[in-house]
């Protein structure tokens, strides 16, 4: 009879630490700092949110502010990503101004895009990602918004017939001097862009 005692298990290998150790909700509780309300954890799912958000309750969302704070709270980050729910948005704020736990779910909604416009997260069929990265880089570039570059982050999503119609739009707006010919460029836009960069982590994707 072999009375050796077992071999002991190897010991499994020592992993190296994550480049980011925070949780996906350590991550947009982090993003909500500076926000007045309660963090999300704090919620109890009533659904006063949704159920007074005119976009949610008007069937546009994919899934509605309430879901979303589940969904974060559950570690669903793909799922959170990929929603229309922050792009849809109308910032109205009264799903903000009726939760019972005073938790800033109109700042969520900004924070979830900065997040996914960050991180390249974005759902590539919504036009929301692609305008608000062309919008931010123009206004590092010029300092200004300037409405033709704008136009080209969802112009090709229509069909032509809208195209043309935008572009006569544009047209009669030039000639009436109410759409300049070129980009305008602000004074000491240096100062500026340092000024950016410290609050849109997207100011260093020039
Ligand atoms: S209203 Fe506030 S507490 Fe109620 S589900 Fe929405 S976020 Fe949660
Ligand atoms: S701020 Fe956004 S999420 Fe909140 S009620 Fe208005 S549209 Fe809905």
């Amino acid at each position: 009879m072999n009375t050796a005692s077992p071999e002991p298990a190897a010991a499994p290998p020592i992993a190296a630490p994550p480049d980011n150790p925070l949780s996906f909700v350590e991550e947009i509780r982090h993003l909500l700092y500076a926000s007045k309300g309660n963090p999300i954890n704090t919620c109890i799912q009533c659904g006063t949110c949704s159920a007074t958000c005119p976009v949610a309750s008007g069937g546009f969302m994919d899934n509605s502010p309430r879901r979303i704070i589940a969904l974060i709270r559950a570690g669903f980050k793909d799922q959170v990503l990929k929603a229309n729910t922050f792009w849809y948005c109308a910032s109205c704020y009264q799903c903000t101004v009726r939760c019972p736990r005073n938790i800033d779910i109109a700042e969520l909604m900004y924070g979830l895009k900065r997040y996914t416009v960050w991180k390249a997260a974005g759902n590539k069929d919504l036009i929301g990602p692609t305008f608000t990265e062309t919008f931010v880089k123009m206004i590092l570039r010029t300092g200004r918004s300037y409405e033709p570059v704008l136009a080209t982050s969802y112009l090709f999503t229509y069909g032509l017939p809208e195209m043309i119609q935008e572009a006569q739009t544009a047209t009669v707006l030039m000639l009436k001097g109410r759409l300049p010919l070129l980009p305008a460029r602000i004074k000491r836009l240096e100062n500026f862009k340092r000024v950016i960069k410290h609050i849109i982590p997207l100011g260093d994707k020039e």
